[in-house]
């Protein structure tokens, strides 16, 4: 057998290595039936290795997405220099925000990260992860793109017959330098209960990509999950009387 490489940066990695699988594919689910009945093994087609650098991220991102959008998220990301998931604002102390609140970026890695718990707890049995993202230029007369405003949208949806998570968020740019406003939504609707349904809205103030409790909006009775993550994270207090 050849020592594992990295999916990511393809160094080869035989000691702190680590393989990682991801959200399964239909194929995916299909190999290992196929696997189990044949009694073969193998790496699995929603496997891959990753060096001690990429190790980290993957294994954030891979209870999130197949392998594919993982490996190019990853990917793009080690091209870019970037981390793929930044860890650090969600990993500080007791993972509370500091008293001022916390970055819109930092919460919606954090709703990403719980997606798929929120969507069990609501009732999803076979989860079925979706992404889509667009960018939308507002021009001004005579203006090149990069000095017109425009907004940059992102949506996440965890589903199945059972219960829908829909994650939602929207930067508004006044140019390619200036952020306006950052807005991050997130629904989560059984489908069995529609009364259950609840919703977490939080919008930074102008010229900010902050959030504190006061920029957090609920409909609905969020569930005791997803209490936990307010509360974890400093955006929403017992007193606040939003929700019982
Ligand atoms: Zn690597």
């Amino acid at each position: 057998m050849r020592p594992p490489r990295c999916d990511v940066c393809d160094t080869e990695a035989p000691t702190a290595a680590g393989l990682v699988q991801f959200l399964p594919r239909p194929s995916d689910v299909a190999w290992r039936e196929r696997a189990a009945e044949q009694g073969f093994v193998g790496q699995a087609p929603d496997s891959a290795w990753f060096c001690a650098a990429h190790l980290g991220d993957a294994r954030t991102l891979a209870p999130l997405v197949d392998i594919e959008l993982g490996l190019s998220q990853l990917r793009s990301a080690a091209l870019q220099g970037d981390a793929a998931v930044d860890d650090h604002e969600v990993a500080a102390p007791g993972g509370r925000a500091s008293e001022d609140g916390m970055e819109m970026g930092a919460w919606v890695r954090v709703l990403r990260r719980a997606m798929p718990d929120l969507a069990v707890e609501a009732g999803c049995a076979d989860i079925v992860v979706e992404n889509h993202a667009q960018e939308t230029y507002y021009p001004m007369d005579g203006s090149p793109p990069e000095v017109s405003p425009f907004t940059w949208t992102e949506a996440w949806t965890v589903s199945d017959d059972g219960a829908t998570v829909c994650l939602y968020t929207e930067t508004a740019r006044w140019n390619t330098d200036e952020i306006a406003r950052v807005e991050g939504v997130i629904m989560v609707t059984p489908s069995a209960d529609e009364a259950r349904r609840y919703v977490v809205k939080a919008m930074s103030p102008v010229g900010s990509t902050r959030i504190g409790p006061e920029h957090v909006v609920l409909e609905g009775e969020p569930s005791p999950a997803m209490r936990d993550l307010l509360e974890t994270h400093g955006l929403w207090q017992r007193d606040q009387g939003e929700a019982p």
